[in-house]
């Protein structure tokens, strides 16, 4: 029996002039000549939040990771003995009812409570999903924020920010506020042998951002405060998203804040779990930023460039561009 090893040499050249001659005849072939071979980039995954791998990364605290998929965040269940906190419901109705069941599955019982990191549509637009079976519970700035500027957020996400594909994912949003607010810097919840701190700085990434942190467990949901290894969103869209709707400088008291509570793990608002260099990335990636701008003689496309060269394997350098002209406006 034959081999491809055992073939002897005429039969190896045979073999190579036949497949050449394929070759050939495929590209002189009038009907091949007009299929150019295109490498289209693979159609950005729809992000609606799969709830089918939670991780438990400490006993009741649970990750909906994001997968690094565009406009999906990672989401938070973080279950006591009464009741569950979901910590961001995602972009849509599917995202949010998806997240309600793994809740009502993880959490059999309790009381459920939906909070959401900031106002940006892709973290808790189908809150309203929640908002007869959980109360919705934030910070007043964001509440403010949402009430004036979430329609212009709805707006913009639908014409600038989807693609044509995912626009659906809109179809049927009703803006819902919470129930509930906290007026003060920082306030606490008893889910039943479980404490949870939701703690804001006011305007930062955005109006009313906040932290979800577990003081016992040391983990810390930081929102868009934090982005994993991707240029983080500086989301200065106008006038979708204007320049007082966000605070670099208070954002950075933020990150150093974050930084000594010392969390033994970290949840970004998108990318991977880590630690501390998480926050510690963000504020250096700023320092450059600031450095990079500050320099007169440097255009904006020659900074973006430089920023685009330091940070190679960063993902999202569609977020430098915002930045840069973030720090050019207000410094
Ligand atoms: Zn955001």
């Amino acid at each position: 029996m034959q081999t491809y090893i055992g073939l002897n040499s005429d039969r190896r050249d045979l073999l190579k002039m036949a497949v050449l001659a394929g070759l050939a005849s495929a590209i002189s072939s009038p009907a091949s000549a007009q299929q150019q071979v295109t490498f289209e980039p693979p159609a950005r995954p729809m992000p609606t939040v799969d709830t089918r791998y939670p991780a438990e990364m400490a006993p009741g605290v649970f990750i909906i990771p994001d997968k690094r998929i565009p406009l999906v965040p990672n989401i938070g269940i973080i279950v006591g003995t009464e009741s569950v906190l979901v910590v961001d419901c995602g972009l849509g109705i599917d995202s949010a009812e998806n997240v309600l069941r793994l809740t009502r599955e993880l959490a059999p019982g309790r009381r459920i409570f939906l909070t959401v990191t900031h106002a940006h549509p892709e973290h808790g637009f189908g809150a309203q999903v929640f908002k007869n079976d959980a109360r919705i519970y934030y910070n007043r700035s964001q509440a403010d924020y949402f009430r004036r500027s979430g329609q212009t957020l709805l707006d913009g996400f639908r014409s600038g920010v989807l693609p044509e594909s995912q626009k659906h994912l809109l179809d049927g949003i009703v803006l819902t506020p919470p129930h509930e607010t906290y007026d003060t810097p920082e306030s606490m919840l008893d889910l039943g042998g479980r404490e949870v701190r939701l703690k804001t700085w006011g305007t930062a990434h955005s109006p009313g951002d906040q932290i979800v942190y577990l003081p016992r467990e040391g983990v810390l949901f930081g929102g868009d405060l934090l982005e994993e290894r991707m240029f983080p969103i500086v989301p200065f869209f106008p006038p979708m998203i204007q320049v007082e709707d966000i605070d670099l400088a208070k954002w950075e008291v933020a990150l150093n804040d974050i930084i000594q509570l010392r969390p033994r793990l970290i949840v970004p608002g998108h990318g991977n779990l880590g630690g501390v260099e998480i926050p510690e990335a963000v504020l250096a990636y700023f320092g450059s930023l600031r450095e990079t701008v500050g320099s007169q003689d440097t255009s904006d496309a020659d900074a973006q460039r430089f920023l685009r060269e330091r940070y190679a394997t960063w993902e999202n350098p569609e977020f430098i561009g915002p930045a840069v002209r973030y720090i050019r406006q207000r410094g």
